[in-house]
């Protein structure tokens, strides 16, 4: 900048070239001399060639460095002053008329100094003109050896100093307020980037993503192609809580590491407050996005490890694409939104891309948040009954207690719909609780021998209290613990958690007993077999009547079933509809059966009728 100061106004330097050209060619005419015509033709050509440089050089200031810049403005600078000091230190030696001495003089001197103050940006060049403009004066005024011109010689060559301590206070000032203005853009831009970034990442943060968003919104056209993945990491409260806020902290640090490395050059990952991040990114088609959210996926998944620890995270994803989902930026996060949401209540873990039916869907789930509360006090749900039954004697062994919502409005309303609502809101654990008592009170009706099997989810058994309220239920009902079975899913082992063996462990001390449901849905690691004490193993329906059934899943059946046998526990096999599959899976090895082929879920009176027809054919029998 000091640099360029000296190239600003050129105006200045083209009216003192002027003007003392001017005085040259005057001066040369009065004393009629033909070394001052030189001296005025020697003036002009320099300062012309200045005059074109500046222009020349200042007009691209980018391809030229600095020191080129300062080196050519020295050159000319310094000769030009050196040419004037000579011209006028010519007209005092040869004794020429006083008008000539004094114009030309008084001119070198005025340049002098002017341009000293004019030039402070670099001293050197500053003093370095004075200098050259006014020593050749000075030796020559005592060259002549008369007092007048030696005192002005004395004069001149005091100047130089002033004019040192002037230009070097212009100096400090303009190079103090250069360097302050600098600074103060540095804070400014340093303070914009910091309100821009995420304190805990080091990603861009809520700010930085609008503005990142709105940059690249500005240069979107009707070829641009732009994915925006919302990232959610499950149950990270639980990390937090558990591990404490440090440990989450630089899980979050490891998950935007990974995020930034597995995104492209060009995308913007943002942290969206807790434990939610943004990728926001340029693709080519659709397939381009969904490659990347799997990998975004599989980079989250990927075992942690924390002071020696293994930690796994699980992530939901939700996309949204423009120009398909949505052509400006609010838009497009509400879709990436809803994905989000349909993919968490959606059984978690998992990626889901917009379509346009969410919207109706989220209306109802909201819906239904709302009347779930209430519905429990109104009474209006009630469980219902399902019997799994012995293969081998036909006879019910076992209910298995199902909720169901008669809603005044939406009439029944099935589990698979609220119960992940009620999950995402933390009403299933009242819900839990109430289910339980129902059901092991009603089960406490029933014959010595029938017992109930109870669904919970995962979110239930963490909370805090979990097996209490299985005991009080089973203490307020009567109910034999051993009479009692607790349905749960693969999906509670994913996160080793100690809070759900200790409650296995205590419920299993007491006499109640575990089975494994929906087996071969999940993540089918059997360490958690041998690990847990499961008296059940119930095999999924899409085994027995999904699309895939065929051999491989007979033959997956049959290596459950062996398996079964050989730890000593019953292998229930679910969603029973025909003869055919009865008999197939009765085949396979399976020792019990569940499905409509036996009888639908029932209320609990028709539940009890099913038990009493049972016991009086078997009366019958045993008399006839
Ligand atoms: P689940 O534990 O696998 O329950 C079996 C589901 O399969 C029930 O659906 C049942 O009605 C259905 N089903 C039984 N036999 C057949 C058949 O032959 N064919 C077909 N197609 N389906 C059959 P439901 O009652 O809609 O329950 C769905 C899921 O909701 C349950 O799956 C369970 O995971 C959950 N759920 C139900 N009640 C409760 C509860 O009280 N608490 C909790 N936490 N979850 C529950
Ligand atoms: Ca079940
Ligand atoms: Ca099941």
């Amino acid at each position: 900048m000091l640099v360029t100061s000296l190239y600003a106004q050129p105006s200045s330097l083209a009216i003192g070239a002027l003007a003392t050209v001017a005085a040259a060619t005057v001066s040369a005419w009065i004393a009629n001399l033909p070394e001052l015509y030189v001296a005025a033709v020697i003036l002009m050509l320099i300062a012309v060639a200045r005059i074109v440089a500046a222009l020349g050089l200042s007009a691209d200031a980018e391809g030229n460095s600095t020191s080129t810049l300062e080196l050519v403005y020295e050159i000319g600078a310094f000769s030009y002053a050196l040419a004037l000091g000579c011209t006028a230190a010519f007209t005092v030696l040869i004794g020429t008329q006083t008008q000539v001495e004094v114009l030309m003089v008084a001119n070198a001197i005025g340049y002098g100094i002017g341009v000293s103050a004019r030039n402070a940006g670099r001293l050197t060049i500053a003093i370095g003109q004075l200098a050259l403009a006014s020593v050749p004066i000075a030796l020559a005024c005592f060259w002549t050896g008369k007092l007048g011109f030696i005192a002005l010689g004395v004069t001149i060559l005091l100047l130089i100093p002033a004019m040192i301590s002037i230009a070097s206070n212009i100096f400090t000032v303009l190079r103090d307020s250069i360097a302050a203005a600098e600074t103060s853009k540095k804070l400014a831009d340093k303070m914009q980037v910091l309100a821009r970034t995420d304190v805990v990442t080091g990603l861009a943060n809520r700010a930085g993503l609008n503005h990142a968003m709105v940059e690249t919104m500005m240069g979107v056209n009707e070829d641009s192609r732009l994915a925006l993945i919302w990232v959610d990491l499950d149950r990270f409260k639980e990390v937090n809580d558990l591990l404490g806020h440090p440990v989450g902290d630089r899980v979050l640090n490891e998950i935007a590491k990974r995020l930034s490395a597995v995104s492209p050059k060009d995308a913007t990952v943002a942290r969206f407050g807790g434990d939610e991040f943004i990728v926001f990114c340029s693709i080519n088609d659709r397939k381009d996005s969904e490659l990347l959210a799997s990998e975004i996926h599989a980079e989250i998944m990927r075992p942690l490890r924390i002071d020696g620890e293994r930690l796994e995270v699980r992530a939901s994803l939700g996309v949204a694409l423009l120009p398909d989902h949505g052509k400006d930026a609010d838009t497009l996060m509400q879709s990436a939104d809803l994905a989000l949401y349909h993919a968490k209540v959606g059984g978690r873990a998992q990626t889901c891309f917009f379509d346009g039916s969410m919207t109706r869907d989220l209306v109802r789930r909201r819906e239904i948040e709302d009347e779930l509360r209430a519905a429990l006090q109104r009474e209006e749900l009630s469980i219902f009954f399902q019997p799994i039954v012995d293969l081998e004697t036909g006879r019910i062994k076992t209910f298995e207690a199902l909720v169901r919502w008669f809603h005044p409005e939406k009439g029944e309303l099935k589990p698979d719909e609220f119960i992940p609502v009620a999950e995402e809101t933390g009403v299933i654990v009242t819900l839990g609780n109430w289910i339980t008592a129902q059901a092991a009170r009603i089960a406490a009706t029933w014959p010595e021998d029938v017992t109930i099997a109870v669904n919970l989810s995962p979110l239930q058994i963490r909370a805090p209290g979990a097996a209490l309220g299985i005991k009080n239920a089973l203490r307020e009902a009567g109910l034999d613990p051993r009479r009692l079975e607790l349905e749960v899913t693969e999906s509670l082992f994913i996160e080793d958690n100690h809070a759900t063996a200790a409650f296995i462990q205590e419920l299993s001390d007491i006499g109640v007993r575990f089975a494994l449901d929906d087996f071969g849905t999940g993540y089918s690691s059997l360490g958690y077999i041998n690990k847990f004490p499961f008296s059940k193993i119930k095999v999924d329906r899409s085994f027995v009547s999904g699309e895939q059934v065929g051999r491989k899943s007979d033959a997956i059946i049959r290596a459950v079933a062996e398996m079964g046998h050989t730890l000593g526990m019953d292998i229930v096999a679910e969603g029973l509809e025909t003869i055919e599959q009865v008999q197939s899976v009765k085949d396979a090895g399976c020792n019990l059966g569940q499905g409509y082929y036996f009888s639908r879920a029932v209320p609990d009176y028709l539940a009890a009728m099913l038990l009493a027809q049972e016991r009086e054919q078997e009366g019958r029998k045993a008399v006839g």
